[in-house]
């Protein structure tokens, strides 16, 4: 259930309906929007709240939300989220381009790469500290010393970054070097580490599981939203399907869906939605015209023997390069802002403290 106060309703109002839906035993969730604000009541609530809410001054209206998840709905949200990381804002019109490697394997490579993202107009450095393999022999990632090399890394070249990870107990590590923490597809529903994400502030680019409905991919993001951290964005990486020939098959009506159902950012992953370095560029340019609100792509300075098998993925820095010039040019067209000049002068003095 939802409450929609009248726009001119002040602090005080909002204060009243929140202590009376407490006092019923259930929790309030107040989201200010642009022009008003909505009440989530978040619980089982006798259905007699519902006509004391409406009955109380400053209220619009009460609606019922059939949905399971209620916090990431846009029913709830109806303005998009908006997330600013030191100055970069992801959400609305805004484009952001995530590059890097799979994984962080040394210093000179993470540094060099994200120098290349830096000087193409990406503003998120990426890379894999910790690797979810499908085989347990394969290479895991560098682990911690990963984290303290891509901070470095993104530090010098004034980019922000995002890793993966995949435990509850690397959670708080992760986010002391890392501004953006991905979920990864294999773990969308690893709901203790859903829960312990929720604890905390940092910003979680939350994956689609690889098998995953719309349902189930915003319940995995209700996990993180309901345990108190508002920022999160969606990751559409690909479904399995009956073709082989890509290695997922990158459903591109999912960045609308997940819209219109949702206030949250939508990033598109055209790497591990194609597993093909040819399909990367047209993907992450069908993304873009379908509205995403950012790309996380894989860039590689010797793609043929980076250590996981996502070289052949990965895009070579001129190809990167050039598909981000594209993009500025493709950006306005479909009432985005692109500019990859801006990325050079961007907040270095923010990142820098
Ligand atoms: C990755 O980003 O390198 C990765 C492993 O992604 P996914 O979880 O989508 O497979
Ligand atoms: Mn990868």
């Amino acid at each position: 259930m939802i409450v929609i106060t009248q726009s001119s309703i002040n602090e005080e109002r909002i204060q009243e309906i929140v202590s009376h839906i407490e006092r019923a035993g259930v929790q309030a969730h107040v989201s200010r929007g642009i022009g008003r604000t909505v009440i989530g009541i978040i619980g089982k609530a006798e259905p007699a709240l519902a006509e004391h809410l409406r009955q109380m001054k400053g209220v619009e209206n009460v609606i019922k939300i059939s949905k399971s998840y209620k916090l990431a709905s846009r029913d709830f949200h109806p303005d998009d989220t908006i997330i600013d990381i030191k100055g970069v804002k992801i959400g609305g019109s805004n484009l952001v381009i995530m590059g890097g490697p799979c994984a962080v394997e040394t210093p000179e490579q993470i540094d060099e790469i994200a120098r290349l993202v830096k000087a193409a107009g990406g503003q998120v450095l990426r890379g894999g500290a910790f690797k979810p393999r499908t085989g347990p022999y394969s290479f895991q990632g560098v682990g911690v010393e990963g984290l303290e090399m891509m901070a470095d890394a993104g530090r010098r070249h004034g980019l922000l970054t995002i890793t993966e990870v995949m435990t509850p107990e690397y959670v708080d590590i992760c986010a002391e070097h890392a501004d953006i923490l991905q979920v990864g597809t294999r773990n969308m529903q690893n709901f203790d580490l859903l829960r312990k994400l929720g604890t905390i502030r940092t910003p979680v680019l939350l994956k689609r599981g690889f098998s995953s409905t719309y349902d189930e991919f915003l319940n995995a993001a209700e996990y993180i939203l309901a345990g108190g951290n508002p920022n999160v964005m969606l990751c559409e990486r690909g479904i399995r399907t009956f073709e082989t020939y890509t290695r997922n098959t990158l459903d591109l009506s999912a960045i609308p869906v997940l819209q219109g159902l949702s206030h949250l950012p939508v990033i598109s992953d055209p790497s591990h939605g194609t597993g093909r370095r040819e399909l990367v560029e047209p993907m992450a340019k069908a993304s873009v015209a379908a509205g995403a609100n950012g790309l996380i792509i894989e860039m590689h300075t010797d793609p043929d023997n980076s250590m996981t098998g996502d070289g052949v993925q990965s895009l070579f820095p001129d190809q990167f390069a050039r598909l981000l010039k594209d993009l500025e040019k493709l950006a306005p067209i479909v009432g985005k802002n692109f500019d990859t000049s801006k990325a050079e002068a961007e907040q270095f003095a923010v990142w820098q403290k």
